[in-house]
């Protein structure tokens, strides 16, 4: 009983957590120039080969039941260009962020404004399109105060501009929060809130206003069905420009 109870238990775990195959001799890919091991595991409910380079740089394909490391082999080479794409994303998430000095633009509002430092008094002053943030030292890196003054900035815009489209196209909303998440514009909750990236205040309005009403409408429809999309042409007749804006732009966002 116990035994056969341990062996359903092994073969559960090897059903879900199958183990990574270390790589043999010829397992290897070129990766920009770094010599990178194909590792490999075996997926019984697997339907194709899938390929995956993790963050640690391991580079994984998973096998389905009647696949063979010979046809994996060839698909990772098939894929190399993909994965010297998803290496150089790696590496530039790893690169600190730059030094931000006077004269250099970030996008705000879709349109890229210097970076300007005033006098005002005895003090300093960092002017960017219409924002100006107090600055303490004018010789020092100008992110910590950029960052700073705008996310309090985008708290506020964020949370009128939401409560405005709130009104014109019905939507239960019970709270704002404005989050620095790395790689989301928006989401939100089943108990109405509504979580934005404060990056949005760096978007053309058109793009930040559909962002928002997207959000507003899973309000209505909690998935992205028919329905939901019908919702968001209804409330956002040009939402496709702001989704095209966002596929060929989003890269210069974040500074
Ligand atoms: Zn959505």
């Amino acid at each position: 009983m116990e035994a056969n109870f341990v062996k359903a238990l092994r073969e559960f775990f090897r059903l879900w957590f199958p183990p990574v195959e270390p790589p043999g001799e010829e397992d290897v890919i070129a990766i920009h120039s770094h010599r990178m091991p194909i590792h490999y595991r075996r997926h019984a409910r697997a339907r194709n080969y899938v390929l995956r380079l993790h963050p640690d740089k391991t580079v994984l394909v998973t096998i389905p039941r009647h696949g063979t490391r010979k046809f994996a082999r060839e698909f990772v080479a098939s894929r190399k260009n993909w994965l010297e794409k998803q290496w150089r994303i790696l590496e530039a998430r790893r690169a600190p962020p730059q030094v931000l000095r006077p004269g250099m633009e970030i996008l705000l509002g879709g349109r890229p404004v210097a970076l300007e430092l005033r006098r005002n008094g005895e003090d300093w002053e960092l002017q960017c399109g219409p924002e100006r943030a107090p600055v303490r030292d004018p010789d020092g890196n100008l992110r910590p105060a950029l960052e700073n003054h705008l996310r309090s900035a985008a708290r506020i815009q964020l949370a009128r501009r939401v409560r405005e489209l709130a009104q014109a196209h019905p939507s239960e909303v019970k709270h704002v929060v404005v989050r620095n998440q790395k790689s989301r514009w928006g989401s939100c909750s089943r108990k109405g809130t509504l979580s934005l990236n404060w990056r949005l205040i760096q978007l053309p309005d058109s793009v930040r206003d559909y962002i928002i009403i997207h959000e507003l409408m899973h309000l209505r429809e909690l998935n992205h069905s028919p329905r939901f999309w019908q919702e968001v042409e209804k409330a956002c007749p040009d939402y496709r420009a702001a989704e095209d804006w966002l596929k060929r732009n989003s890269g210069q966002v974040g500074f």
